[in-house]
């Protein structure tokens, strides 16, 4: 172990101190502080020099892994590559230094950024509107479905609370429909890995509200009959719900709006490039067909009717405030840089590139990987654990998801997104994104396949990796029921 890979209350030495502050008036003054207040015992706060504390937290950086570090191949998050003008752009202090509560005549170029953005993204979507209040993916589904009920509650039509969510949905659509006091009723996908219709159609009765997509769907796979899904929902009196939080593979190439979908939302911080992981900041804008936008929710960004001016104003018909104020601003005006960039003609190079990448993975690998859907796939894909004699299914029996995803990490590798979707027992979901070079690709399918041989020869080589990263393999079911989450002197 290096010197400096020990604890910061390992280096602290009684007395040494790196700071200097002003004397402790409430001494002299003891009054002035409540008595409840007062802390008893002394901290216990590592006594250490500056350079110790720059150390310490520059070398704890060093062990994050993170898209600027290596390939980070995460299915159903798409880490792909932030372009740092993005960052550049969104720190100059006109931009990060605004306060909501600005009179509206000196913030007229935020607003228009606002809407320059909610435009591009009506172009991409083939939606007729945006909000980008939603400060994530799950808010933005939550505020779609208040926007749906809303649909049904204006028209009268108080029967419509089932919402239909496909089995290989991502979690939060069903946890968004329940949060938003809808009935969460599951259709089946076919052995395609596609919707059922056989299971759709009787699903579909006056008390549907709508149903949720993704499209292409957790899989990866293009739901064909879409056009047939969008008219059947909307003969029972149904909207469609897109989440399209990876349109990584449909960017520049398919709208949502022209499959016949009336509310949808993107995550900025997935398909537009600006930095997630870690619980946030994100954004996740939803956008609405022409025939309800006049629903979105408060603050609605727009010109003044009687002058030239940007205002932020209420919406009566709307559900309200779903966040403070408009969204978070520094995430849109990163999304809108990175469109910008790009410009007309690159956006429509998003699509084919990721959609490439991951075939080409997919194809590589699908000799020693089981891959229970076998066709063009779009912008990821879905292996079910290895696929030779001595995979396993559970820890006992040969070598799990599990063992390949730890042992990628000693070979410089973030994991793949494992144990998700639900329809496989060893689901291992790769995206490798358009950001990524042949090189990288091709040094990221040389890892999978020696794993794989590794597996064969020496299984116990991936049990117990990984073997040279900071932390080793914790035990999950401690980590998870009785996770050590901070330092305690005598731990
Ligand atoms: C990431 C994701 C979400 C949720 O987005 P958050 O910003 O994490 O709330 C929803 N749906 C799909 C398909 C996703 O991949």
């Amino acid at each position: 172990m290096r010197y400096y890979d020990k604890l910061i209350f390992e280096l602290s030495r009684e007395g040494r101190q790196g700071w200097s502050l002003p004397e402790n008036r409430w001494e002299e003054r003891p009054d002035e502080l409540p008595e409840g207040l007062k802390r008893k015992n002394s901290p216990g706060l590592p006594q250490v020099s500056e350079p110790d504390v720059v150390r310490h937290y520059v070398n704890l950086s060093d062990m994050n892994f993170g898209v600027d570090t290596g390939f980070y191949p995460l299915g159903s998050c798409t880490m792909k590559y932030n372009p740092k003008i993005n960052e550049e752009i969104a720190s100059i202090p006109g931009f990060a230094c605004l306060h909501p509560l600005q009179p509206a005549e000196t913030v007229q170029g935020a607003m228009e950024i606002y809407t320059g953005l909610a435009g591009c993204l009506c172009s991409l979507t083939g939606m007729s509107a945006f909000t980008l209040n939603p400060f994530a993916g799950a808010h933005g589904e939550l505020t779609g479905l208040m926007i749906m009920r809303q649909y049904h509650i204006s028209r009268g039509d108080m029967k419509r609370t089932k919402v239909i969510v496909p089995d290989s949905a991502h979690g939060t659509n069903p946890a968004s429909a329940a949060v938003c006091g809808l009935q969460v009723v599951e259709v089946k996908s076919t052995p395609e890995g596609l919707i059922d219709m056989e299971d759709l159609k009787p699903l579909l009765d006056d008390t549907v509200a709508g149903i949720m997509m993704t499209n292409p769907n957790t899989l990866g796979l293009f739901e064909r009959e879409i056009k047939e899904i969008a008219s059947s929902v909307h003969a029972a009196g149904g909207l469609l719900y897109y989440d399209g939080a990876n349109m990584n593979a449909l960017l520049g190439k398919v709208r949502p709006g022209d499959m016949g979908f009336d509310i949808m939302h993107l995550n900025l911080h997935k398909t537009f490039s600006t930095p997630h992981g870690g619980g946030g900041p994100g954004a996740g804008p939803v956008g609405v067909a022409a025939h309800i936008a006049g629903l979105l929710p408060s603050p609605v960004v727009r010109k003044a009717e009687d002058s030239d001016m940007y205002e932020m104003a209420e919406n009566p018909d709307g559900p309200g405030r779903i966040s403070g104020f408009a969204g978070n601003f520094g995430v849109l005006v990163k999304a809108y840089v990175y469109i910008l960039t790009l410009g007309k003609e690159n956006v429509k190079n998003v699509g084919p590139y990721s959609v490439l990448a991951a075939n080409y993975v997919k194809e590589s690998l699908k000799d020693m990987y089981r891959l229970p859907v076998n066709s063009l796939c779009k912008h990821e894909f879905v292996f079910d654990g290895l696929d030779m004699d001595n995979a396993g299914t559970d820890e006992s029996a040969g070598c799990t998801t599990l063992d390949v995803a730890k042992r990628l990490l000693d070979y410089g590798f973030h994991a793949p997104t494992i144990y998700f979707p639900l329809l496989f027992h060893q689901s291992i979901m790769i995206e490798p994104t358009e950001t990524e070079s042949k090189e990288t690709l091709d040094a990221f399918i040389q890892a999978m396949r020696a794993i794989a041989r590794e597996a064969a020869t020496q299984p116990d080589l991936l049990k117990s990796a990984p073997h040279n990263t900071p932390v080793r393999r914790p035990d999950e079911t401690l980590a998870a029921t009785r996770p050590v989450l901070s330092w305690h002197p005598g731990l």
